[in-house]
């Protein structure tokens, strides 16, 4: 389960369905109409046996479908070793409201396996990507549920993914996203959440009448998003003073040299031990002093317990669902920002929209035109989120919801599905 600190010991399902609640009176979504937009329209849960050096192990994995008013189900499948039905069910209803909120056509899901792949070889993560994908076959489809990485999975599995299902229904790249190039995956999807990230933060300070050039900060996680997050950070002239993964962390006041640390990482398999660094405990990586603050590893790290101890100017939810409704009023009561997931991690879902076009129409697009239409979306949508913030007086995460949760009621009753 999410580390979850709140005083109220909300799942993280009930604190999603706490900032839909929020959102529904600045939305106008009638109060009746919130169970159905709220509750997943289907979870699946299968068992995933594993014959492996002569043992017999036994896996559990779950997809859940949250809302496809607005398009197939779409969102990453997770191997993480918290994994539950309850984390699964909250990061589906997440898609439903991010895809809505950059109004691309999709809706919502999530799955993953409750597993540990770092402790495992290649070929059990082969095996248990198969069999899972096997099994979950019969929900999905490039027109009902469309996959994509997540925490503990990449472009390998989406590879093994795509072929699982096409063992069953023939050749069908559009099934999932973020797969290898050499299989029809786009080009610039590998970095697009890192980078939207980034895209969004300069969008936020150019909006305060900030830069980002000389800017700190400070990064937990270092993966898939971490690592292209703190390139493109780097990029625009910030220092990124302090990293971690799950196995510790670094600091360098100075700012890290981030293409050496990636070049660290690929051979010792962690930030920990990079030369021109001091040694980071991972308990402390939170409270570093920093301009942002960019969790981008699990969720509910920052909690009614902690947030009090942040001192970061502005938190990116690079993560999902890092910052909890408690914690967040902690953020804010000291003048903390929090740019919400919704929006600050929208990047990877887009490209993943524009690599299931291009499978569709059987026709690649240049990185150019990726990286355009990429920055197109994030700017009007998060333009789109700062005006509503202005005309309805609310902040920036009841801005995302309110948002979101509009067009999907609409969708809703345009098929007939809600009828008030
Ligand atoms: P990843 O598996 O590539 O990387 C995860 C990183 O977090 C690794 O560096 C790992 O060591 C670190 N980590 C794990 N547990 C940790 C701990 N307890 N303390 C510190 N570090 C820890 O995963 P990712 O794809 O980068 O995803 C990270 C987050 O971003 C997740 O919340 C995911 O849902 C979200 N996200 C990912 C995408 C995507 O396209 N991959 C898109 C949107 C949101």
């Amino acid at each position: 389960m999410m580390a979850n600190g709140s005083k109220t010991k909300m799942t993280p399902f009930d604190e999603v369905n706490r900032r839909l609640d929020e959102a529904r009176e600045i939305a106008g979504v009638p109060l009746e109409a919130m169970p159905l937009l709220k509750t997943p329209y289907r979870e699946i849960r299968v068992q995933i046996p594993l014959f492996s050096a002569g043992h017999l192990k036994h896996y559990t994995g779950y997809r859940v479908q949250h809302n496809a008013a607005r398009g197939p189900y779409k969102g990453g499948v997770r191997y993480h070793p918290h994994v539950d039905l309850d984390e699964v069910r909250a990061l589906a209803s997440i898609m439903t409201w991010k895809t809505a909120l950059v109004n691309i056509p999709f809706g919502g899901a999530k799955g993953g396996i409750t597993c540990d792949p770092t402790t495992m070889s290649e070929e059990e993560v082969y095996n248990l990507t198969n069999t899972f994908f096997t099994r979950i076959a019969m929900i999905l489809g490039p027109n009902r549920d469309v996959p994509a990485p997540d925490m503990g999975t990449s472009a390998k599995v989406m590879g093994w993914a795509m072929a699982a299902y096409g063992r069953m229904n023939g050749h069908t790249p559009a099934v999932v996203t973020g797969k290898p190039l050499e299989l029809g995956g786009s080009v610039g999807r590998e970095e697009a959440t890192g980078k939207g990230v980034v895209i969004i933060t300069k969008h936020w300070a150019e909006d305060q009448g900030l830069s980002l050039e000389g800017a700190t900060v400070v990064l937990q996680g270092f993966g898939n998003v971490g690592t292209y997050a703190a390139l493109h950070y780097a990029n625009l002239g910030a220092k990124i003073i302090a990293v971690n993964d799950v196995r510790g962390g670094i600091r360098n006041d100075q700012g890290l040299d981030i293409p050496a640390l990636m070049g660290h990482v690929k051979t010792a398999g962690s930030v920990v031990g990079f030369p021109e660094s001091d040694p980071l405990d991972n308990d402390d990586i939170l409270y570093q002093p920093c301009d942002y603050l960019v969790p981008a590893a699990l969720g509910g790290v920052i909690t009614a317990e902690n947030a009090g101890r942040i001192k970061a100017r502005v938190v990116v939810e690079a993560a999902n669902h890092p910052v909890t409704p408690d914690g967040e009023d902690i953020l804010s009561a000291n003048d903390i920002v929090c740019i919400p997931d919704l929006i600050a991690n929208a990047g990877g879902v887009t490209v993943s929209y524009f690599e299931w076009a291009q499978n569709i129409q059987q026709f690649a697009w240049k990185e150019e035109r990726i990286d355009e239409e990429l920055r197109t979306i994030l700017a009007r949508s998060f333009n789109q989120v700062l005006e509503y913030t202005g005309g309805k007086d609310c902040s920036l995460r009841q801005a995302c919801f309110a948002l979101a949760l509009e067009r999907v009621y609409r969708a809703s009753k345009a098929r007939g599905y809600i009828r008030i």
